[in-house]
């Protein structure tokens, strides 16, 4: 793999899951700050795994959503940060600059009108995660918003300020056609991945549970922005476990230019292996 890949943002990716079209569709990026984001990995990111760094020396993480489509029908995962920049803040302990804006163009590209989405499906509600499902005007005009009941139950209403269709879901439940709530919780209390499974393949959008592919090698390392840090190494461990299952893929929302990979075990511990 070429390196570079570990230090940019993604443009589209597609691929077919069964009959299910699964594309990432990019919003922007946001730079993290290892020395905030993951201090005691810090060091030995600089000393081992400098080519995750860009040239200012911060992790690269994608915004966006997985646009997840079977025939004419069509389901958003996470809704990017939305029509915003924010340079970097010196005293923001792990976030640098951050910037949204590409949904609507990358939708475009892959020929998704935001009029014909069904439903827009969060992992979380953090702003790098909702920022078009707050667009004014609205952007997704007949969408139903799916939230974790967990999640809507600890920070929904609050953080929510629009009037849209909203529906609960529990760990489990069926979204779309295919696609499934997995409980994912640590990052936020109702943190949730969804799994994409049609024919022999499944694929595991995963949200932030994984923030970085060193989290593959290192599941131990709980960022800081992490609600609880050992809930949510104790459900890494257990969806790397999934994840090395066979016929299964991942799709990391924050990871540079490698969202969709596998997870293999190799001579050195697991490994995230982009395809
Ligand atoms: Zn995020």
């Amino acid at each position: 793999m070429n390196d570079i890949r570990l230090r940019r943002p993604s443009a589209v990716r597609s691929l077919s899951v069964g009959e299910l079209r699964v594309s990432y569709v990019p919003d922007g990026a946001m730079l993290l700050k290892p020395d905030g984001c993951l201090p005691a990995a810090a060091d030995r990111i600089r000393a081992v795994h400098g080519a995750y760094l860009n040239d200012t020396r911060r992790l690269v993480a994608n915004t966006g959503g997985l646009l997840v489509e079977h025939g004419a029908r069509a389901l958003l995962i996470d809704a990017g940060y939305g029509p915003h920049a924010l340079p970097e803040d010196p005293d923001h302990p792990y976030s640098g600059a951050v910037h949204g804006g590409g949904l609507p163009g990358s939708l475009a590209l892959v020929g998704r009108s935001p009029r014909t989405i069904e439903t827009v499906a969060f992992t979380h509600l953090h702003p790098d995660h909702i920022g078009w499902a707050r667009a004014e005007p609205p952007l997704f005009t007949r969408a139903t918003f799916v939230v974790p009941k967990a999640e809507w139950d600890h920070r929904g209403p609050g953080t929510w300020p629009i009037e849209a269709k909203v529906r609960l879901v529990l760990p489990g439940e069926e979204v779309f056609p295919g696609v499934h709530a997995l409980a994912l919780p640590g990052h936020t209390a109702g943190h949730t991945g969804f799994v994409i499974a049609s024919g022999p393949t499944r694929l595991l959008a995963f949200g932030d549970a994984l923030i970085t592919p060193l989290q593959v090698s290192h599941p131990d390392w709980s960022p800081v922005p992490d609600d609880d840090p050992g809930q949510s190494a104790r459900h890494r461990r257990r969806l790397l476990a999934e994840l090395e299952r066979s016929g299964t893929l991942g799709f990391g929302i924050h990871f540079a230019d490698v969202v969709f990979g596998r997870v293999r075990r190799t001579a050195q511990g697991l490994a995230w292996l982009p395809v």
